[in-house]
């Protein structure tokens, strides 16, 4: 499904492609590339976080071990 967000910094729609109706994770807007860490529970937005550069780079290293682990060698 696509999720449409709209960017609570600059109002900008971006829309986001979801593989099920709950998602945790980050988002960047494609306007003004602020990050934010959202939840989506039921296919609707649940909570949306501002995300610093350190910690969007953290949880894209958890993301990059998690898919190494999913899928050994
Ligand atoms: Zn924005």
């Amino acid at each position: 499904m696509i999720f449409k967000i709209v960017c609570p910094e600059c109002k900008t729609e971006g829309s986001f492609s979801l593989s099920d109706q709950h998602y945790q994770g980050p988002y960047r807007c494609w306007k003004c590339r602020e990050l934010y860490t959202i939840l989506i529970e039921d296919g609707e937005l649940e909570s949306c976080e501002p995300l610093s550069p350190e910690e969007f780079q953290r949880q894209q290293e958890i993301e990059a071990l998690k898919r190494k682990f999913r899928n050994p060698g």
